[in-house]
């Protein structure tokens, strides 16, 4: 069955302090906070919102650089660093869950306010493919690195080679092994990117996306993530997307693209990434069995989100308060 709401329009825009429940304002820790329900929200700038629960400690280290003044570029690096060193998440950087040979490679990109753009994909032995994304654009004159290529450009910049396959992540790596089943599962956490928007206290807009990509693909693989209009696009004139999910479907369709694309045509984030969510639906056959998530702002601060199945959510740091939000969603079962 399709949840097929209504879209929202423009001038029914909720505040988004209305709709927080007394179980969030009760939340000590990060853990505990019961997520609240989006649709359209006006959220007040600066602010950074970024997907999934984990983006909740992330933002803690993105808001500190904002609220101090400091660029969004700096704080969506910042932010997902947080995520990339984790341990405990599987599906970013160190502690990600391998492809099918037990390699952990990884794809990342960023994009400033100026429209300029870093990427590194295919990437192992490095904790920080963000950092050597944002240096391919900053140092380089090319927008993405690959595979050896990207690894020999950050030891040349000085990043260390790490192992990155923890003995957990191992661990479930040769159980999957024994089956040898590639099956995706929606939501779990064998593919749940990070992907980042802030806006800075001068109103610019800069976004960041990092993954260990979907574990057990094949080995070379490369998701959406590390590209550019696919898993993150930034329009300083119109507002910034981000995909987490099963890349593939954000791949055909260039969904951080046309987010942005949309609100540039005036509709609101939440009409927008509906009609991402509806381009997928309309054109691809299968995509009832994967989940994709989009997350979209735009400069005056609404958000948005919506995805195929329940499930996604995501965090908004806005306003001194660091919030989750359970995304709409496109199928009922
Ligand atoms: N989009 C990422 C990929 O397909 C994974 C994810 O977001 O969960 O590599």
């Amino acid at each position: 069955m399709i949840n097929r709401r209504k879209f929202i329009s423009n001038s029914v825009l909720v505040s988004l302090g209305a709709l927080i429940s007394p179980s969030f304002a009760k939340a000590e820790s990060l853990k505990e906070l019961q997520p609240i329900i989006s649709g359209d929200l006006i959220a007040k700038t600066p602010l950074v919102i970024s997907t999934w629960r984990h983006g909740l400690e992330a933002n803690e280290a993105a808001w500190k650089i904002l609220q101090n003044g400091g660029k969004a570029l700096d704080a969506v690096e910042q932010g997902v660093k947080v995520t990339e060193a984790d341990p405990d998440n599987s599906s970013v950087g160190y502690g990600g869950l391998p492809d099918r040979n037990g390699n952990v490679t990884l794809d990342a990109c960023i994009m400033e306010p100026g429209g300029n753009c870093g990427s590194v994909c295919f990437l192992q032995n490095i904790k920080h493919p963000i950092s050597v994304a944002r240096k391919v654009m900053e140092d380089t004159p090319h927008v993405i690195l690959a595979g050896k290529g990207a690894l020999r450009f950050a030891l040349e910049k000085g990043f260390k080679k790490e192992n990155l396959l923890t003995e957990k992540a191992k661990k479930v790596w040769k159980k999957w092994k024994k089956k040898l089943k590639y099956s995706p599962i929606i939501n779990s956490e064998n593919h749940d990117t990070i992907g980042m928007l802030a806006i800075d206290e001068n109103n610019d807009i800069a976004g960041a996306c990092t993954t260990s990509g979907a574990a057990f693909k094949m080995h070379g693989r490369v998701g959406d993530s590390p590209i550019i209009g696919a898993g993150l696009y930034i329009d300083n004139e119109v507002g910034g997307a981000v995909a987490t999910g099963m890349g593939e479907l954000a791949l055909k369709t260039l969904g951080s693209f046309l987010i942005v694309e949309l609100m540039r045509n005036g509709k609101s984030p939440q009409q927008a990434c509906e009609e991402a969510i509806l381009r997928i639906s309309n054109k691809l056959v299968d995509y009832r069995k994967f989940q994709i998530g989009y997350l979209a702002v735009d400069k005056n601060g609404n958000v948005g989100s919506y995805s195929i199945h329940k499930g996604f959510n995501y965090s908004l740091y806005s306003d001194n308060e660091n919030k989750l939000i359970d995304s709409e969603y496109f199928l009922e079962k």
